[in-house]
């Protein structure tokens, strides 16, 4: 496998950043995940456009500029000979010594671009059991909505839903409602078959797969209500699902235990999933 770390392609092996890389000592830094699929890579301008979200929000400068970045990750796609699989790339403020405040303005960012195969056999099994989830409360900042790599909350939210058995765990707030997963967007489908999402602007990571999905909704002419959902009503829902680059529509099965509807993966969850490879864009590796 190759990397691409600050201006080289490097084995994978022995790809490694500077000790004093500030994303290394204070999660100073952003990242994003595309899927490949089919040779594609998907919704790679929406990505890009999120990570220049990401970047201006925390005053950050781009690594090297946006076409150059597509290139990068299309080389390292190509590189590895992914078809199926995830690009990961991240940004950081860069290596200086350690200090809270902002290096000076000349330090350049650090720019680390990975990308990985994934069986697409294997996603569809996941996709016809499904995956469990737990709720936890929500405990992260009130900055979510940018793509940190600050995820020590989700780390220990999705380690304690492994340890319970679950895949996943949403952050659910004081009263009652649920925020999004700790690596996905979290969504119900209304008995009378009505997609409901959290709004991205109420403390929730405004999702590519989650965007792309509104798009596939107006092609299949299903309703979306942006609104907050409970636990509960998910739980009395006639689905529930979550979706991420990683995962596009995973069906949920149960939650904190009970099963969602028969317990078993639901027809209109399945149906944004199969559709949406052709409405996503779609770029050459
Ligand atoms: N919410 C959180 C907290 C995430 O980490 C992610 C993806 O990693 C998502 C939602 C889904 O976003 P996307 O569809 O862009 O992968």
């Amino acid at each position: 496998r190759i990397a691409y770390v600050n201006g080289r392609y490097v084995a994978h092996r022995d790809a490694a950043v500077h000790i004093e890389d500030r994303g290394y000592q204070f999660a100073d830094g952003v990242y994003e995940v595309c899927e490949v699929a089919r040779g594609f890579i998907v919704d790679m301008t929406r990505h890009l456009e999120r990570l220049d979200r990401s970047l201006r929000e925390l005053a950050m400068a781009w690594p090297v500029d946006r076409k150059a970045l597509a290139i990068i990750v299309r080389e390292v796609v190509r590189r590895n000979r992914v078809v199926n699989g995830l690009v990961y790339l991240q940004v950081t403020r860069g290596v200086a010594p350690r200090d809270h405040v902002f290096p000076s303005p000349d330090t350049p960012s650090s720019l680390v671009v990975t990308a990985k195969r994934v069986d697409p056999a294997a996603s569809a099994r996941k996709a016809e059991s499904g995956v469990k989830v737990i709720t936890v409360p929500e405990n992260r900042w009130e900055r979510v909505d940018i793509k940190t790599i600050g995820l020590l909350p989700n780390v220990l939210a999705k380690q304690k839903a492994k340890e319970a058995g679950a895949q996943e765990a949403w952050f659910v707030d004081p009263d009652g409602t649920v925020k999004e997963g700790g690596s996905t967007n979290a969504w119900i489908v209304t008995r009378d078959g009505a997609l409901v999402t959290r709004p991205a602007d109420t403390g929730i990571l405004r999702g590519i797969t989650r965007t792309t999905i509104f798009d596939v909704a107006a092609k299949l002419g299903l309703r979306i209500e942006e609104r907050a959902f409970t636990v509960d009503e998910a739980k009395t829902a006639r689905e529930a699902f979550v979706s991420s680059a990683t995962l596009i529509a995973m069906p949920v099965v149960a939650i904190d235990g009970q099963a969602v509807a028969n317990g078993h993966p639901g027809s209109v969850t399945l149906s944004l999933r199969q559709a949406f490879f052709d409405v996503a864009e779609k770029s050459p590796a």
